[in-house]
């Protein structure tokens, strides 16, 4: 009796996805991937650049008032930031949700390689003590506009790829005070991306004041308006975004029912699962009498609602099985 069992146990520890079959997505332990995180539509995203002193005054305490998500794309070395230093560097770091990228020291562009290095390396830095944490991680990267380059593209993309930055979604046809004007123009494109499921976004410089001025009253109405479609939409800073899809597109899920009171599923990830970290929300289907259920994944242990028989729980992808109790 000992050996077969033995053998069954080397065979599973060497195949772990041998004992998965598949089975009809309507049986209990069905699983399935959210396209994005808590099966909500679309993600929308709001970024912040220049540390512009109305965001001081204006976009961050409206932000905070309503725990938002947004993302901040500061350059230390502006005599404004440096005004704010304090703001910036305790204040801001202290709010849940909010995160910060890189858009270099300076925003003066790049002279030489050397220089391109320092700027967005040091810029790094900075991001890394107001935020301690993993190292290395993903960080959100924005160009500084309006500069001139004098070295090549693939020159900045090399030192963006050594320092672990990606570039963020295209600047055009997405400014505060350029291509957005007003709450219901942000809004309508939250709309957009809700129906067709994909991420929107605005980047804003001056709210309330300063330069490319988004109007408060119209910032005010948006963030309303956001708040209200909560239901459909992921608001979260651009790194995580860029996490969850990317990783979302090379996942796989497997699952299996071990008779009444256990569903086994095993998510994974063809990505980089140091540096892609985001959790995934799964959703299974579960028996009719399960009214909620334990979610364990190695040392980490969750309790799920159930909702019209599926519990709706986030994952690591990686090889740790995923283990579904009943909670009667
Ligand atoms: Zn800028």
């Amino acid at each position: 009796m000992k050996i077969p069992a033995l053998i069954s146990c080397v065979t599973l520890l060497l195949h772990p996805l041998a004992m998965f079959a598949q089975t009809e997505s309507t049986q209990p332990g069905a699983t399935r991937i959210a396209q994005w995180k808590d099966d909500k539509k679309s993600p929308f995203m709001l970024m912040f650049d220049d540390a512009c002193p109305s965001q001081v005054v204006n976009a961050v305490p409206e932000l905070k008032k309503r725990g938002m998500a947004g993302t901040f794309y500061n350059f230390p070395a502006a005599g404004h930031y440096q005004g704010n230093k304090a703001f910036w560097e305790t204040t801001v770091p202290a709010i849940p949700g909010v995160a910060y990228g890189n858009h270099t020291i300076s925003h003066k562009g790049f002279p030489t390689l050397e220089n391109a290095e320092k700027e967005i390396g040091d810029a790094n830095a900075v991001i890394m003590r107001l935020f301690p944490g993993k190292s290395p991680r993903l960080v959100s990267y924005a160009d500084p506009g309006g500069v001139k380059n004098a070295i090549s593209g693939a020159q900045i993309d090399a030192v963006l790829a050594k320092n672990n930055l990606v570039r963020r979604p295209e600047f055009g046809g997405h400014g505060g005070g350029i291509a957005y004007h007003t709450a219901a123009d942000v809004l309508a494109a939250a709309d957009r991306g809700i129906s067709n499921g994909t991420p929107e976004y605005i980047i804003f410089h001056g709210v309330g004041g300063d330069w490319l001025v988004f109007p408060l009253p119209e910032f005010i109405q948006l963030l309303d308006g956001l708040e209200a479609r909560r239901n459909s939409l992921w608001i979260a800073d651009t790194i995580s975004v860029h996490k969850y899809e990317t990783a979302r597109a090379k996942a796989q899920v497997k699952f299996k029912q071990d008779g009444p009171d256990q569903i086994r599923v095993l998510l994974t990830a063809d990505v980089n699962l140091a540096l892609y970290d985001q959790p995934l929300t799964l959703i299974t289907k579960v028996p009719a009498d399960w009214k909620k259920c334990q979610v364990t994944q190695g040392t980490s242990r969750a309790t799920a609602a159930i909702d019209n028989g599926e519990a709706r729980y986030e994952a690591v992808p990686g090889t740790t099985m995923i283990v579904l109790t009943p909670v009667r």
